[in-house]
């Protein structure tokens, strides 16, 4: 008959609990929060957000510019609904405000 109740035996069960709910913890956690938040994109320090007059209130951007348009609709846009911030494909390795417009704007599908 097996030794259920050995302390060899409980520690292994006891580090499989532990790895099994830092597991689900990790999994519960919203991806964005285990990423490094990105920096912003500006316009002082960026060439290419200058050139496509960026700016991080669209009520603000110039012609071409239309109303309602913003980053949030843009198909370029890669942050999840509701964030203030997130990624741009034309932009790598930064974020763009949400509620931001520049010249690559395109229409979400
Ligand atoms: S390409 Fe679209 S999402 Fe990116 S900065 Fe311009 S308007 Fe915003």
């Amino acid at each position: 008959m097996p030794d259920n109740h050995s302390p060899a035996r409980r520690r292994v069960l006891a580090l499989f609990g532990a790895a099994g709910a830092t597991a689900m913890l990790l999994g519960s956690l919203p991806r964005r929060a285990l990423a490094a938040a990105l920096p912003h994109l500006s316009t002082a320090t960026n060439a290419t957000a200058k050139a496509l007059n960026y700016t991080e209130d669209a009520s603000k951007a110039p012609a071409p510019h239309k109303a309602g348009q913003d980053c949030s609709n843009c198909m370029h846009y890669q942050g999840k609904a509701g964030e203030a911030y997130g990624p741009c494909a034309l932009f790598p390795g930064l974020d763009v405000d949400a509620k931001g417009w520049c010249a690559g704007y395109a229409v979400k599908s």
